[in-house]
């Protein structure tokens, strides 16, 4: 069982909302324009397409366990 947390940090995300358009599992929401949420963690697969699309490594996605 492995679990995952996902950070957005306000202070270097700039609103973009890439993450949001590219997370397979719709984990993120948010329009273009405001700050994402993390909107449902447990469907959250770790495969960090949010990370890799983050031009500004504002947000960080840790996967724990096995
Ligand atoms: S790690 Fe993958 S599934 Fe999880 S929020 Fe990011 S894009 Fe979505
Ligand atoms: S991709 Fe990065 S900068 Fe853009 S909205 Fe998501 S966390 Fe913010």
């Amino acid at each position: 069982m492995s679990s995952v947390s996902i950070k957005i940090n306000p202070d270097l995300c700039k609103k973009c909302g890439l993450c949001v358009h590219f997370c397979p599992q719709k984990v993120l929401t948010g329009a273009p324009g405001e700050l994402p949420k993390v909107q449902a963690l447990h469907k959250c697969a770790g495969c960090l397409a949010c990370f890799d699309r983050c031009p500004d490594f504002a947000i960080e996605v840790e996967v724990q366990g096995s």
